[in-house]
């Protein structure tokens, strides 16, 4: 499968080079060229297809002969091995649960599959050690680490900025030894992804080791997401309405993995980006102007992005017609007090307790139902609620239980490596 950069489209690329770089030489994102519609047949008989014969029917174009066929189905069956259920809240809207994988997260499954993909290029290819170095500003260092534990041929480094990760996001990218090891900044979150940019831009660094990122620009990360979507639509064939997919969108990553489902014919009408007060997509969307702006931090984290790197293949899917994506595309952001009162106010009415990720989703869909009453809503449920005790139990002014896996991970013993600044990192790097 070809691959072009968003830079210049000029400058093609096979999956198998797209995955271990991450990005184009002229540091554009890689865009799948072709983009094939899936057969009418696909879709009635997704209620009776297993989760490993939708995913291998969705992603398989995308890759082409570069993964053969029983080796790739074997990726995605490692990724897949948990439950993606939808549930309903009431007559018109449900919630789809992304956080039943091992670190609770919807980005367990980007980042298995990428691991999975990534290790079979590397023993194939004979290209001894690959290293993932990562930025996280809290769910993506435990998804990373926990995809690529024992992994041959590739080490992991995350860096993660000291004190501004809840306790089990921490306990989950600390914990696990072997070929991952973690870095703890004195800084912020922009601080650790400058340090990435920095090591990613340094000759030295790659005159002595192959690097490439694991974070949403990186094509396997990205595509899989479009699972959840067929998952979602599979336990809601016999809904008449039309669909509607609200997403609580930071990078835009997960989101535009929706809308790449959408043009290969999954029947969604419309989707909405959810958004905290960093909504420079949802301003684009009402004065056409894209300006990026320094991220301010709430309490979904997970989603405090100030420039989305994805929106660009957002735009490339519409092919920059701003009336088009328009129609398919509306976006909504919330604050911290509107989020805790979703938050509080779902739980009371139905007991169903939200995330702060989720509640935002909730809100987003919302909005546009009561617009639109014609459609039958669902909202990305995508983390578990424990990752963010403190915030949660606050708000619902009761304690949640906490899974038996996330128990266990809290009694054990952090190991990290503190840095303060790039030349500590390069000289991590380079030892
Ligand atoms: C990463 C993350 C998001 C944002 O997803 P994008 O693909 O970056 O838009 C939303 N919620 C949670 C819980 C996340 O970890």
């Amino acid at each position: 499968m070809e691959y072009f950069s968003l830079n210049n489209k000029a400058h093609t690329s096979t999956f198998e080079n797209a995955v271990l770089k991450g990005l184009a030489p002229d540091k554009g994102l890689y865009f799948p060229k072709d983009i094939k519609k899936l057969p009418d047949s696909f879709f009635e008989e997704i209620k009776s297809r297993s989760k490993t014969e939708i995913a291998f029917e969705v992603i398989k174009n995308f890759i082409g002969n570069e993964i053969p066929e029983a080796e790739l189905k074997k990726i995605i069956e490692t990724t897949l091995d948990f439950d993606f259920p939808l549930v309903k809240l009431n007559k018109n809207i449900s919630i789809l649960e992304l956080f039943h994988g091992p670190t609770l997260a919807f980005k367990d499954v980007g980042a298995k599959f990428m691991a999975g993909s990534l290790g079979y290029f590397i023993k194939k290819g004979n290209l001894g050690k690959v290293t993932v170095l990562v930025a996280t500003s809290g769910d993506t260092g435990g998804a990373v680490a926990n995809g690529f534990l024992g992994v041959e041929g590739i080490d992991v480094v995350i860096l993660y900025p000291k004190g501004k990760v809840s306790e089990i996001q921490e306990k989950q990218l600390t914990t696990l030894g072997q070929n991952i090891t973690a870095l703890e900044v004195v800084g912020t979150f922009d601080d650790c992804q400058d340090m990435v940019k920095q090591a990613f831009l340094d000759k030295d660094i790659h005159q002595k080791m192959q690097l490439t990122s694991a974070n949403s620009i990186n094509v396997a990360r990205w595509l899989p997401q479009m699972f959840y979507y067929f998952f979602a639509y599979q336990q809601l064939v016999e809904e008449k309405k039309k669909l509607v997919f609200s997403v609580p969108s930071g990078n835009f990553g997960n989101i535009c993995a929706g809308l790449l489902a959408k043009k290969m014919g999954l029947p969604i009408s419309h989707f909405v980006a959810s958004s905290n007060v960093n909504d420079v997509v949802g301003r684009y969307l009402k004065t056409e102007k894209y300006e990026p702006k320094p991220s301010v931090q709430t309490i979904s984290n997970a989603m405090d992005v100030g420039n989305p790197s994805n929106f660009i293949r957002i735009q490339e899917l519409f092919q920059n017609q701003f009336g088009d994506l328009k129609e398919h595309l509306s976006s909504y952001s919330f604050d911290d007090e509107a989020t805790k009162d979703a938050l509080k106010e779902v739980y009371e009415n139905t007991g169903y307790v939200m995330d702060p990720h989720g509640a935002v989703g909730f809100l987003g869909l919302g909005t546009f139902l009561k617009e639109n009453p014609e459609y039958h809503g669902t909202f990305l449920e995508t983390a578990h609620p424990v990752k963010f005790l403190e915030t949660v139990e606050n708000v619902i002014g009761t304690k949640l239980e906490i899974p038996g896996s996330i128990r266990s991970i809290l009694q054990k013993e952090k190991q990290s490596i503190d840095i303060g600044n790039y030349s500590d990192l390069k000289d991590f790097l380079m030892q």
